[in-house]
């Protein structure tokens, strides 16, 4: 029998690159630093070509029962309470890209993909509570070194460790990620809490002045995500901690009267200070490569880095696929094959995230140049929904395409 693959890290990317390589007939050993594997309580977009990477791990029909379509993506002016533009995602966004647009809870998501991983309990094996602290590799061979004080061995090492992966550390090595300067407050409510002039079928995004919030439902309608984003001079690094209520409500002073009876609603947030990275084209040394925010951690503005995680997944198992004898080939084509695309989502969410944050005259002639836009156009969505590619030069970055 052949070495296994070792991974580090059993978030959407760990899991689903688990999944990925079972599929095509490689032993993995999955080790995760948590003693259980667990998502946060929160909701997740799965644009296009999210659905399309889970179609090639044969859970797409799961992840539809567990998720919920909605039917446009609304932008709304914060301050003043009314609608910029809509893109819709009913029958001319499913022509054009033959897959709906999803949310889901992300528990449920990793649910699924847990579930889909039992099923090759014959190829995949999981160590909880036990991460890896340091590797060493040679022309054969990868050794890591646990958390617990053994080692394993493998034919090669993928880290899938996240925004703060350790793996990086030893294949990149430039420090730690960028904060932005924007925090997240993050929220699930049930559905009935909710204000009935907030509730709705639609992933609504109000946008204003170095603020936006982004709302959508889940579970089949029965609970509400809510993402506040403002921006903090916090620089310590923060993820899922309480929330500081006075600072959410400076971030949002400037919102309209809706907007604050929502955050008023909210009983229990959590916080994360923002992080991410400049994209480096390097994110392999040998038998030991990166995938999804350990290669290349991005802002949220495009809900996109966990579709990004499982389109490496996919990119991945079928180059190893192709060169199971030359694994440090494989890599590298992977991170060729990756790094265009990957990092015009890492430029275009910091770009969404000065869009969304305008003040003054540049917000009011975003909000005019958006409100031209028809909301059956999905021409600016076309690169990310419908390719594999790169950002084309003068496409739009997003939803609404690109502002200046
Ligand atoms: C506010 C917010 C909203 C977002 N919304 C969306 C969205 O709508 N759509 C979307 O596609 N993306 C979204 N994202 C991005 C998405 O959450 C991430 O890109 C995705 O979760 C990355 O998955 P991952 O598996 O690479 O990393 P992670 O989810 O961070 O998983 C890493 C795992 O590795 C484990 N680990 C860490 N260190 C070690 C170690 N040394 N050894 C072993 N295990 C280790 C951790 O415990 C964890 O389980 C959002 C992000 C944020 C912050």
């Amino acid at each position: 029998m052949s070495a296994p693959i070792l991974i580090a890290g059993a978030g959407i990317g760990g899991l689903s690159a688990a999944i990925a390589l079972a599929r095509e007939g490689f032993d993995v050993k999955v080790f995760e630093r948590a003693s259980e594997i667990r998502e946060v309580g929160a909701g997740l977009q799965v644009g296009p070509n999210g659905i399309r990477a889970f179609e090639k791990l044969g859970v797409a029909q799961e992840i539809r029962e567990i998720a919920f379509r909605p039917e446009a993506i609304v932008l709304m002016d914060s301050p003043s309470g009314t609608e910029i533009c809509r893109q819709e995602l009913t029958q001319s966004f499913l022509d054009r890209f033959g897959h709906p647009y999803q949310v889901a809870f992300r528990a449920d998501v990793q649910g699924v993909l847990l579930e889909a991983a039992r099923g090759y309990s014959d190829r995949i094996e999981f160590h909880l509570g036990n991460g890896v602290r340091k590797l060493e590799q040679d022309q054969e061979r990868v050794v890591v070194q646990l958390d617990d004080g053994s080692s394993a061995t493998g034919a090669s090492l993928i880290g899938a460790d996240g925004l703060w992966s350790e793996v990086r550390s030893f294949v990149v090595g430039d420090g730690r990620p960028r904060v932005s300067g924007h925090i997240a407050y993050r929220a699930v409510l049930a559905a009935d809490q909710v204000p009935v002039d907030i509730l709705t079928d639609n992933v609504q995004v109000w946008v204003g002045p170095r603020h936006h919030l982004v709302c959508y439902k889940l579970r089949g309608g029965e609970l509400f995500n809510i993402v506040a984003i403002f921006h903090s001079s916090r620089y310590l690094e923060g993820w899922d901690k309480e929330a500081d209520l006075a600072e959410l409500r400076s971030g949002f002073a400037d919102a309209c009267d809706r907007v604050q009876r929502l955050l008023d609603h909210v009983q229990a947030w959590r916080m994360w200070v923002l992080c991410d990275r400049d994209p480096v084209q390097h994110w392999t040394e040998g038998r030991v490569t990166l995938l999804g925010d350990a290669a290349h951690p991005m802002l949220p503005y495009l809900a996109q880095g966990a579709c990004m995680a499982v389109e490496d997944s996919v990119c991945l198992a079928a180059l190893l696929a192709e060169t199971p004898a030359d694994i440090a080939s494989a890599f590298f084509a992977y991170e060729n094959a990756r790094f265009p695309r990957t990092s015009s989502v890492q430029l275009a969410a910091r770009e969404m995230g000065v869009a969304n944050h305008l003040d003054g005259e540049a917000r009011e002639r975003r909000n005019v140049a958006l409100a031209a836009r028809n909301p059956r156009d999905h021409e600016s969505n076309a690169w990310l929904f419908e390719t594999d590619g790169p950002r084309p030069a003068l496409s739009g970055q997003g939803f609404f395409g690109r502002v200046r």
